[in-house]
């Protein structure tokens, strides 16, 4: 079976990590817009210079821009049977503009896998989070520290704190995720692929409740 999952849950709810360990298990593509557009950013491309307009203001960037990424992504090879998408789609709209690609493609999502957790735990989970400048792994200071300060394990590079970690961004990045991204559940809701995962576990837990909840479908 070809897995094409969604995952989603509110900023903060461990996505990065738990998508790093799917990616690897399941041989996934991963899929993140988020990292797109730094990507996009640090190569100095004007998508990554008109996305991080947006991110530094601490809003979504602009559905026509995402849409389009998405869709050139989807297009290459090694997204053609199995991926993992994360941070994508954040509202209705680009929910519904998945739906035309993949309808395109004769294809459909496998499963959407949300991780959920409560907003104080949140707050204290963003603010301590550290991503590789290099390979951009997600670590944490106190959840998933790394072996050496300030040290990715995986490829030895600088960590860093992403300016929308900070407490006042992450507060409004919890409130676009309510307005906005908390309707997907829904939208999803009544197809029978929606996994609700509880997110206020440890990480080997949360990762075994979603590989219980993948393992229903193959
Ligand atoms: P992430 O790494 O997924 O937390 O994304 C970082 C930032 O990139 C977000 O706070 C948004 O500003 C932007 N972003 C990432 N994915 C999307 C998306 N699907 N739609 C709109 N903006 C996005």
């Amino acid at each position: 079976m070809f897995l094409k999952i969604l995952l989603m849950g509110p900023p903060g709810a461990g996505k990065g990590s738990q998508s790093a360990r799917l990616v690897e298990d399941y041989a996934l593509t991963n899929i993140s817009t988020g990292q797109m557009f730094r990507e996009a950013y640090r190569r100095g491309e004007p998508l990554g210079e008109k996305a991080m307009a947006y991110i530094k203001k601490g809003e979504l960037v602009a559905d026509d821009i995402t849409n389009e990424v998405v869709r050139q992504r989807l297009m290459k090879k090694d997204a053609d049977r199995c991926f993992l998408l994360d941070g994508y789609p954040r509202t209705v709209e680009q929910a519904r503009a998945l739906d035309e690609m993949l309808e395109k493609r004769r294809s459909k999502l496998s499963a959407v896998i949300n991780i959920v957790v409560d907003k104080q735990a949140i707050l204290e989970r963003m603010v301590g989070r550290r991503v590789c400048r290099t390979c951009g792994l997600s670590y944490h200071l106190v959840f998933k520290p790394t072996k050496k300060p300030s040290m990715c394990d995986a490829c030895g590079g600088e960590l860093y704190q992403r300016n929308d970690d900070r407490p006042e961004s992450v507060r409004n990045r919890l409130d676009i995720y309510e307005k906005k991204t908390k309707p997907i559940i829904d939208y999803y809701h009544g197809r029978g692929i929606l996994k609700n995962i509880d997110g206020m576990q440890s990480f080997e837990n949360v990762y075994r409740d979603i590989r219980d909840a993948l393992e229903t479908l193959t």
